[in-house]
């Protein structure tokens, strides 16, 4: 990719992101589903989806405008400092059995390989270079996949949080689709449509609040402080999620991308304590654009200790090149932040990518 592409790509996203329509906050949100007397339906203004409480601000333009320029200058960032890498054991994860411990392993981003309860699954996956509308034009993938998508265990289903392009990603499902048509994939409101136009039909659609049966274990759509958007005219059209995955033995959540916000202390009342507790400490410089959309490390381990998790495990840091921040900042203020707030070092889990921990 010639800088020139490259410098195309940056104006095509700072075009999007110059788009940004600030969605309003909605009173109108309506009551309970199926008895989560505590999670509230998302809020919605005709076609589009919107956060409880305030709208959310990306920043002011004399903000964006400069972060835009830096991105320019970030293209020979190396890969320097990046997360360390090691190879999964896929034998051992191929052979996962129903009473087997339960386990996560870190593919890269958000994606992570969970196992528990018998089933296996895979959160935001992504196995693409570039998460971009318009490869390869887009922000760089420092370290691979940790493993090939062949080279997975059978994928019972896929949680997506949302469609930005670093977490739903087409070539990535497509494939996952195609190796296994059983694979059942779990998408916010209006994610759906998206993934059948492009051949992938075993697709269950959940609003917040609405969970889904699957042999014992019991998925949750739950909120998340975030927003939408794939092409210049879809802002807020889909909806955001987080997941809970509830078994007999653990509890499971996955913050998707998610500024700090009320909710989690609401989930906690609802489906807590969790056992693992995935949660975003990337892509939050300049603080005064990602705020709201992105938690930083200090946020998300207090997210962690609102959702009542006994252990948080960290993602969504040094695998795009997609902020400002240092890429060995998130992991070491998340330590930090961990021992500072009470969390505790040992509890605030900052995995290579590839490796696997029972929890
Ligand atoms: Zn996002």
């Amino acid at each position: 990719m010639t800088f020139t592409q490259h410098t195309i790509a940056l104006l095509f996203l700072s075009a999007l992101l110059v788009h940004f329509e600030i969605a309003e906050a909605s009173d109108d949100a309506v009551a309970v589903v199926e008895g989560a007397a505590l999670i509230k339906a998302a809020p919605r203004h005709r076609d589009t989806y919107a956060n409880p409480g305030e709208s959310l601000s990306h920043g002011s333009f004399g903000v964006r405008v400069p972060f835009m320029l830096r991105r320019l200058g970030t293209y020979f960032r190396d890969g320097r400092n990046a997360p360390e890498q090691q190879t999964p054991d896929t034998a051992q994860l191929r052979s996962y059995v129903k009473d087997g411990p339960p386990t996560v392993t870190w593919i890269g981003h958000s994606t992570l390989l969970v196992q528990m309860g018998g089933l296996t699954f895979l959160t935001d996956p992504i196995w693409s270079n570039i998460p971009s509308p318009l490869p390869p034009l887009g922000p760089r993938r420092f370290v691979p996949p940790a493993v090939a998508i062949n080279e997975l265990p059978t994928i019972d289903f896929v949680m997506i949080s949302h469609n930005h392009y670093d977490h739903l990603d087409l070539p990535t499902l497509r494939a996952l689709a195609r190796r296994n048509p059983q694979t059942l994939f779990l998408v916010p409101l209006g994610n759906a449509a998206l993934l059948q136009r492009h051949g992938i039909d075993n697709v269950r659609e959940l609003d917040w609040g609405e969970s889904v049966e699957l042999a014992g274990l019991t998925v949750h759509c739950l909120p998340a402080q975030h927003w939408s958007k794939r092409s210049l005219t879809d802002t807020n059209k889909a909806l955001w999620s987080s997941w809970a995955v509830i078994g007999e033995r653990r509890r499971f959540y996955h913050a998707g991308d998610t500024g700090y916000f009320a909710g989690f202390k609401q989930i906690a009342d609802y489906l807590g304590p969790f056992d693992l507790a995935a949660v975003p400490i990337g892509a939050y410089a300049p603080r005064q654009m990602m705020r709201a959309s992105h938690m930083n490390p200090e946020e998300a381990v207090s997210a962690a200790l609102d959702l009542d998790a006994k252990t948080a495990v960290a993602m969504h840091f040094g695998t795009f090149d997609l902020s400002d921040e240092p890429l060995n900042q998130p992991p070491r203020r998340f330590k930090q932040a961990a021992a500072a707030q009470g969390l505790g070092e040992q509890q605030a889990w900052v995995l290579k990518i590839g490796e696997t921990r029972s929890f």
